[in-house]
């Protein structure tokens, strides 16, 4: 089971609203230190060196990047924007990796001036890398796609069908040329699940890259520096589900790599992550209010949201839980459709969901949309993004994004041109 706190009532939402309207996303700042902090607690002593490079995708505001990066954390980052920010935050070298994948050059050549790990994705971007950058850098890392050895899950795919990373026998080659061109440090990485919640899953993919790794000294006489479990542990979205812990997460990874790396000789082998989600996912909230009910086929209420604002219900058909502050303990009674107003019928944040009487007005607390929520929103129908609001620790509401405006959403037109275009011969 898991909790579903929201840590705002009725009453403080009201008071809010007046300088801060509805719909906006809230982030717990104390909430996403605290895990953070026991992330770091739980890996950092069994494994030195160890790593988290939070996935900049998931919540890519400079002002959490910083909070993190206070904790310990760094960035992973894939693209240039993404890389901007980790910089922007006061991330800084090492502590930023570029796992991207069909790369431009000139990320390539951000990431090597901002001292990034690099993540390579494929065999011939060893030579793309060594054009784009004049020089191969001293660290190189390389993305190990498993294939047929590695179930992946409904939300990333198969790996077999996955367009990411090496084979096995390119990894090998890979490494071997890039000793030969003079690369002295070297990382490994894979990525194969998303939102997973199976413990044994993740630590699977532990064992594969450690006896990977094993292999690679063999091979290729290379000894690699680290390895990089990716990102994909799940949270728990649904009430029932249970979050994977990170003790037992580091425990049992801590568990193999005695049992494969330790014996091997490869003891200085670090471990770093690039989670994203469970670091800042059960930590946000969108907020928003009902501002119609609806009484058809089926009873609907409508937001004054869209999946402009979150969208993986609509792209997954994943569950987000709602709440209704102030109806806490309120009887389940109704059974409605939740949905925004963008003009496509997949603009459902639930269906058929359980839910108390919803009167017009009532606040609804979509929970669990801390990570790949607001960063997924976009602007289709002319919606406007909603801001982001940062929960102090000492209980202040802070805004860190304001809501876009009309203004936003035409600032990359040539509006100037407009007047004279008459839609005939040039302007
Ligand atoms: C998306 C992504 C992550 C983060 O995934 P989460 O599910 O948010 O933990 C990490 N690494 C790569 C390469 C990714 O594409």
């Amino acid at each position: 089971m898991s909790v579903k706190n929201f840590p705002l009532d009725r009453a403080r939402l009201e008071e809010l609203e007046r300088r801060y309207p509805t719909p906006f996303y809230l982030y717990d700042e104390k909430a996403i230190r605290e895990n953070a902090r026991r992330m770091v607690r739980a890996f950092s002593p069994l494994f030195p060196g160890f790593k988290e490079h939070f996935a900049v995708k998931a919540l890519p505001n400079p002002f959490i990047l910083k909070i993190l990066r206070q904790e310990g954390l760094g960035a992973d980052c894939s693209s240039l924007p993404e890389l901007l920010l980790a910089d922007m935050a006061g991330i800084r070298g090492e502590e930023i990796m570029l796992t991207a994948n069909e790369t431009p050059a000139v990320e390539y050549r951000t990431a090597r001036d901002l001292g990034a790990i690099i993540n390579l994705d494929d065999f011939t971007h060893i030579e793309f890398l060594e054009t784009a950058l004049g020089r191969l850098p001293e660290l190189v890392s390389c993305r190990y796609n498993p294939g047929p050895l590695k179930e992946g899950n409904a939300i990333i795919g198969k790996p077999e069908e996955a367009k990411y990373g090496f084979t096995r026998e390119q990894l090998i080659q890979g490494y071997r040329l890039l000793k030969a061109k003079g690369v002295r440090r070297f990382g490994l990485h894979t990525m194969v699940a998303s939102n997973e919640l199976s413990l044994d899953y993740h630590l699977e993919t532990g064992r594969l890259l450690f006896e990977l790794a094993l292999e690679i000294k063999d091979k290729a006489g290379v000894s690699l520096e680290f390895v990089n479990l990716g990102g994909g542990l799940g949270i728990p979205y649904r009430p029932e589900e249970e979050a994977v812990s990170w003790e037992s997460l580091a425990g049992g990874l801590k568990t193999l790599y005695d049992r494969i790396i330790v014996p091997a000789g490869l003891g200085a082998l670090s471990i770093h992550t690039e989670y994203g989600r469970p670091i800042t996912g059960p930590y946000g909230w969108l907020v928003t209010r009902a501002i119609h009910r609806k009484s058809i086929y089926r009873e609907y209420i409508g937001l004054n949201s869209c999946m402009a604002d979150l969208m993986r219900p609509a792209l997954y058909g994943a569950y987000h839980h709602i709440t209704v502050p102030g109806k806490e303990g309120a009887p389940l009674t109704e059974t409605y459709d939740v949905v925004g107003s963008l003009c496509e019928n997949n603009d459902k944040f639930a269906v058929r969901r359980q839910l108390p009487t919803v009167d017009i007005g009532d606040y609804l607390v979509i929970h669990d949309a801390g990570a790949h929520g607001r960063a997924m929103g976009f602007n289709y129908n002319g919606k406007l993004r909603f801001g982001e609001l940062l929960l102090r620790p000492d209980g202040e509401i802070f805004p860190i994004r304001r809501s876009e405006t009309a203004d936003d959403y035409f600032a990359t037109l040539n509006l100037p041109a407009l007047e004279n275009f008459d839609g005939r011969g040039t302007v």
